[in-house]
């Protein structure tokens, strides 16, 4: 690539940020870091109507969490700063000014009482009304007032907008490095608005734009929605005379709900029981939606999940770290189709990730899990006690449900097993396994299988039944990992005072 490389990922800060967004910014940092080039982080907020609190910083957070880095941008600086469009808002109007100057542009005095009725008229008469090069040149526009009359109008405080004076029955060619080469003939499309006097802000294009040009962006990555909107952003970069310099299109493939029909929508994880966004969601009016990250996901899952919805790599592989989905993307392998979003897959792809998962790893996913259920201890142990369950886990939210018990003495006996193990000669054999137990000075898993192991064959009794009345007596249910596993980190001590609970507290069944 001659050019370097830099792209953007421009959110609007209208409310959480959807897992479709953080599939762009991902695509965007993973083809920015496969070519050396620079991710930057612009925010959109020029639609002040839409403008939600909070929203930017959730999505700084959530690019975060998921591991991908911004090199220039809001929170970041950089030599384009500033990055939020609400703070360029000087920039954009000369650029309007300029449209308008070189006739690209014009000034529209409409007033939304006007439009609502042409509107109105259209539908009574069975049409629908577009502001097009067919109506422009009746309505209030500097297309047919005198240069006195639009500055007067301009001058005592009128509101107007500039639109873009989209050219009458011309065929746009475009390319797009997804979907290739697409033409459109600009008769079918309006004259958007480009800028508005009520708020003196741009709108979407002319700022995006203007940004992606002053910020020397070389490809625009997005979700095809904007699809629609390339033929206008070709003209506006010849209306600005930087053809030249105009990035390449790339427009991503939509997520689909998971049945396959239609897009995945913000409110389809609720009803479906799946999360839609990152992190967990306060909305300023109170409104809460469920995130990846609080119910129990691995931002490397997560990643990996989203890297291959809409994208292959080619290949059966299927687990990819970030510095292998870097090295194995290309805009080639990204699909045309829509990807059907699939919650067991997530699922899937959080319990692999699980499994490889060190102690040392699940120290830290540990501690807090424990501290919240008010036990100290070391992050060896902490680890440790994630390490040897860590298969049976899907979610980081099943940790402690799966590893209490090395933590804390059962209080209660589960029925099902207490019926089955707390009756006939059990109890006394849990009583002398008791001596056996605390005879044994080295209690590493190995040594006192071996211990218990002869004892049991000396006694001529089944194996079975000692394990599992243990198992009743040290975790109170017919769960967790192999009896000596759970021996060996609780300790003598701990298991002796168990064995003691039992024998003190449970009546033999009959
Ligand atoms: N602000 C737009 C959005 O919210 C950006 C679209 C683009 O990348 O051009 O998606």
């Amino acid at each position: 690539m001659s050019r370097e490389v830099r792209v953007r990922f421009a959110p609007s800060p209208t409310g959480p940020l959807h897992i479709g967004g953080v599939r762009t910014a991902l695509y965007n940092y993973l083809f920015a870091r496969r070519h050396g080039g620079k991710m930057i982080l612009r925010i959109e907020d020029t639609d002040s109507q839409r403008f939600v609190p909070g929203a930017e910083e959730y999505i700084i957070e959530s690019l975060k969490w998921c591991g991908i880095e911004i090199d220039e941008g809001v929170g970041f600086g950089g030599p384009h700063a500033p990055y939020r469009q609400s703070e360029r808002r000087d920039i954009y109007l000369q650029y309007a000014k300029q449209l308008v100057d070189a006739g690209w542009a014009y000034y529209a005095f409409d007033t939304p009482e006007q439009l609502d009725k042409l509107r109105a008229e259209a539908e009574a008469a069975g049409k629908t009304f577009a502001y097009n090069y067919e109506v422009r040149e009746q309505l209030e526009t500097s297309l047919r007032l005198s240069k006195e009359e639009v500055e007067e109008r301009i001058a005592r405080g009128d509101q107007w907008v500039v639109r873009f004076k989209m050219p009458e029955n011309e065929v746009v060619k475009m390319d797009d490095l997804i979907r290739g080469h697409v033409e459109i003939n600009t008769s079918t499309l309006d004259d958007k608005v480009l800028y508005k006097s009520a708020d003196a802000l741009p709108t979407y294009h002319l700022a995006n734009i203007v940004d992606d040009h002053l910020m020397e962006i070389s490809h625009v990555i997005r979700g095809e929605e904007w699809l629609p909107s390339l033929p206008l952003h070709y003209l506006l970069y010849r209306a600005f005379g930087w053809t030249d310099s105009q990035p390449e299109f790339a427009h991503l493939p939509l997520l689909l709900k998971p049945t396959g029909s239609g897009k995945l929508s913000k409110r389809d994880g609720d009803k479906m029981g799946f999360p839609v966004f990152p992190l967990f969601w306060t909305s300023p009016t109170g409104e809460t939606a469920r995130g990846y990250r609080e119910d129990g996901y691995l931002p490397e899952a997560f990643i990996n999940m989203l890297s291959l919805l809409g994208w292959n790599p080619g290949t059966e592989q299927e687990i990819f770290s970030m510095e292998e989905l870097i090295a194995a993307f290309s805009l080639d392998r990204v699909s045309k189709a829509g990807a059907r979003f699939q919650p067991d897959k997530a699922k899937w792809f959080n319990a692999q990730y699980m499994h490889t998962l060190t102690a040392e790893q699940f120290a830290p996913l540990m501690q807090p899990v424990l501290k919240a259920n008010g036990i100290e201890t070391s992050d060896e142990l902490a680890g440790k006690a994630a390490e040897i369950m860590k298969e049976r886990m899907t979610l980081t939210t099943d940790m402690w449900d799966l590893t209490s018990f090395f933590f804390v003495a059962p209080t209660e006996y589960e029925e099902k097993l207490a019926k089955k193990q707390w009756k006939g000669d059990n109890p006394a054999l849990l009583s002398e396994l008791r001596g056996v137990l605390e005879s044994i000075n080295d209690f590493s898993k190995e040594n006192t299988e071996n211990v218990v192991r002869a004892w049991i064959e000396a006694k001529g009794v089944g194996l079975g039944q000692v394990m599992n009345t243990l198992r009743l007596a040290l975790v109170g249910a017919g769960k967790g990992p192999g009896m000596f596993d759970v021996t060996e980190f609780i300790g003598k001590a701990e298991c002796l005072k168990r064995i003691d609970a039992i024998l003190a507290n449970l009546k033999p069944m009959e």
